[in-house]
């Protein structure tokens, strides 16, 4: 049977969401050292755009690392108005923005869902959000499943038998060589 794992989600509601920006100040409380010792928004993993045109606000919460600006950006039409590519990117240590970048280090800050919290409890920012603009949300997804050790030997075996160990051993080598020069 596939193993499961459990994936994390906020769900942002941009037409609830008012733009109060708890969410921002307890995210950077509950990071703080000590724990709730200050509240300081450049530290939150959670940031708030603000549209003024539409006065429309737009929670983004920080995701993966990335150490180089992506090639295919993407823009976002919403009511006819173009949105900059990396308004809505939840990457972190992009060189192209300091948005998720703790500001005296640098350092990226990462969205960890609040892991330190109680097992039962929401993530902080989405139990001050005042109007639920933000739900979090955790299932269980299959993994793709890895194949097991006994199932690799009967299959090597298998394949042994029928080309011969010298051949399948030659066929790994051109292989791991053809790898290694698309990586370069
Ligand atoms: S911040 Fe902008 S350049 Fe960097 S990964 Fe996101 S969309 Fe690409
Ligand atoms: S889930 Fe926790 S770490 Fe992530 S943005 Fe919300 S308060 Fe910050
Ligand atoms: S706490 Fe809720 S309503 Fe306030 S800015 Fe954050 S998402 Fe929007």
């Amino acid at each position: 049977m596939a193993e499961k794992k459990t994936v994390k989600v906020i769900t942002v509601n941009v037409d609830l969401c008012h733009g109060c920006r708890a969410c921002e100040a307890a995210c950077s409380a509950f990071h703080a050292d000590p724990k709730y010792g200050i509240v300081n928004p450049a530290r939150s993993r959670i940031k708030v755009h603000w549209d003024p045109l539409r006065n429309l606000f737009f929670p983004v919460y920080a995701g993966p690392y990335t150490n180089a600006e992506c090639m295919g950006r993407e823009k976002y039409i919403i009511d006819e108005k173009e949105y900059d590519e990396c308004m809505f990117c939840r990457a972190t240590a992009c060189p192209s923005r300091d948005l998720f970048k703790e500001p005296d280090s640098k350092l990226p800050l990462k969205c960890d869902m609040c892991e330190e919290r109680e097992p039962d409890e929401d993530p902080l920012c989405v139990q001050v959000c005042p109007i639920d603009a933000l739900v979090f949300e955790e299932r269980e997804e299959e993994m793709e499943e890895e194949p097991k050790v006994d199932e690799l030997e009967t299959s090597l075996d298998y394949l042994a038998n029928k080309f011969g160990w010298e051949k399948i051993l030659e066929t790994a080598y051109k292989l791991s060589e053809a790898r290694k020069e698309e990586a370069v």
